[in-house]
């Protein structure tokens, strides 16, 4: 590989205490070995992104602007490379892989242009009122494995055009794209402002426990969100998190079987099924139960498994052994509690490979409907009374999107209108922006991310009031 795999400290790319032997999911064998970091070198990060931090925040914007220019571009020319390497290690096909890296460059070039300006709410005779945004200090970006670079660059984005320093912690089974970013962020930042630091899932507690770390922006599942929350607690930070789903899909009546199925199947197994705002429940009017279930499954038939890097997979394996157990286990949920009409394991090169599989005759109640599969296999529910599937739909503990289908969009808008969900889309599924602001309601998150709510996220307000 030709970018550095090492750890990002205080501007310097070092080997780290112990390694990490990483996996590549469509064969199950370690592929390469990065840089482990230890206890010391979290403080270490912890405290160059201290020391860098208030000289960042006094860069004039249009230079902090300029310099998030300069690593979007970076990540532009590296593309390829990038886009290979997170095929390796995370799974996703080549033009699933590429789309990510365009996305991430995408998100850099919104924050590299984007301000979140002092407003004045007050002046009159008596006071002039200002709101400005200051700098937190050192944010924490801890990420998960299903878009590691996107996740990574749209929490490094927003952080350092406030002017905060900040330290990437990847999930353990895809180090290597955050490592070559950090490769990429030493030779246009300043030392100390950007650093990333791997581990094996024992350090990400000392950043949200420790008293010179102001924010964490995290990405995960809830109950690691939970324990997020409750370490945060001890000093008070900031915590942004995005968790879990098990965002609903409610298909009207009245739907173009033909026309929804290619984007429903979609917003169901982008990712081998594998992203938090996937459709993971999917409630079907009973009219056209039978006829969309159908569809789905012809559509499964035509998905061509695989490794990433090979021509024409439009679908990879799951991502690492655990995730492989939880969707065996899953199977086995889906044999007892309803009817596999397509898919299953695909035995194959030692790989974690799941085909898409089509699970209907199921109801609430079973886990595979209840919680979040993270997986490639989709529940089928058969609905015919509408506002008892809102009621199903909003019983969830879970709240981050949802969609509803239907070919009347006053029907549509008025159901969604009932959704407890922090997105809910209408007719499409998986759409988001850097200008759209994204929460999770209920227990799929706490905050905002994007649009100027998320990036106000990353300041500390600051109001300046002067008596006139
Ligand atoms: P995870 O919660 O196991 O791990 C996420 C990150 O947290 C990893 O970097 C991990 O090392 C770190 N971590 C582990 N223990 C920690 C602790 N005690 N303190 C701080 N950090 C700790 O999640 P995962 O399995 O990597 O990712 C899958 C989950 O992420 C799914 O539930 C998915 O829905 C969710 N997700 C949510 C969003 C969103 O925006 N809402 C996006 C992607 C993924």
């Amino acid at each position: 590989m030709a970018l550095p795999t090492k750890l990002l400290i205080d501007g310097n790319l070092i080997d780290g205490a112990g390694v990490l032997s990483v996996v590549d999911p469509s064969t199950g064998a370690p592929f390469i070995e990065v840089p482990r970091g230890s206890q010391g070198e979290m403080e270490a990060a912890i405290a160059a992104a201290k020391r860098a931090q208030p000289g960042w925040a006094a860069t004039p914007l249009v230079e902090r602007h300029a310099r998030l220019e300069r690593f979007a571009d970076a990540v532009h020319q590296n593309a390829d490379e990038l886009a290979r390497t997170l095929v390796m290690e995370q799974g996703k096909p080549l033009g699933e892989a590429r789309t990510e890296i365009a996305h991430a460059e995408f998100f850099l070039r919104h924050f590299a242009a984007a301000d979140l300006p002092a407003a004045v709410v007050q002046d009159d005779a008596a006071l002039r009122v200002e709101v400005h945004h200051r700098a937190l200090g050192v944010v924490a970006g801890i990420t998960p494995w299903n878009f590691p670079v996107l996740i990574a660059c749209y929490k490094l984005g927003p952080s350092l055009l406030l002017g905060n320093s900040f330290i990437l912690k990847p999930a353990p089974t895809t180090p290597v794209t955050s490592l070559m970013l950090g490769a990429l962020a030493r030779d246009i930042f300043p030392a100390g402002v950007v650093n990333v630091v791997t581990d094996a899932n024992d350090l990400g507690a000392l950043l949200t426990a420790h008293p010179d770390v102001a924010k964490i922006s995290f990405t995960g599942s809830t109950p690691t969100g939970r324990r997020v929350m409750a370490s945060a607690a001890s000093t008070l930070k900031r915590i942004t998190l995005e968790l879990g789903g098990n965002d609903a899909a409610i298909v009207l009546d009245d739907v173009d079987v033909a026309a929804a199925a290619p984007k429903i199947f979609a917003g169901a197994f982008l990712n081998a099924g594998q992203v938090c705002i996937a459709i993971k429940r999917l409630y079907v009017h009973d009219r056209i139960y039978d006829a969309l279930c159908s569809a789905l499954v012809a559509q499964a038939g035509t998905t061509v498994l695989g490794n990433g890097l090979d021509g024409g997979t439009s679908m990879g394996p799951v991502q690492n052994a655990a995730q492989y157990a939880k969707a065996r286990h899953l199977l086995d949920v889906a044999e007892a509690d309803g009817k596999i009409v397509a898919g299953g394991i695909e035995a194959r090169n030692g790989g974690y490979f799941v085909r898409p599989t089509i699970v209907r005759d199921i109801a609430d109640g079973s886990a595979l409907v209840d919680d979040e599969q993270f997986a490639p296999i989709l529940p089928v529910v058969r609905f015919d009374d509408v506002d008892a599937v809102v009621r199903r739909t909003n019983a969830s503990p879970y709240g981050l999107g949802g969609s509803v289908w239907s070919d009347d969009l006053d029907r549509a808008y008025a159901l969604a209108q009932r959704i407890d969900s922090g997105t809910v889309w209408i007719n499409h599924h998986l759409h988001f922006g850097p200008h759209i602001p994204f929460s999770g309601a209920k227990q799929s998150g706490y905050g905002v991310e994007f649009s100027e709510a998320g990036l106000a996220e990353f300041g500390q307000t600051h109001v300046i009031s002067i008596a006139k």
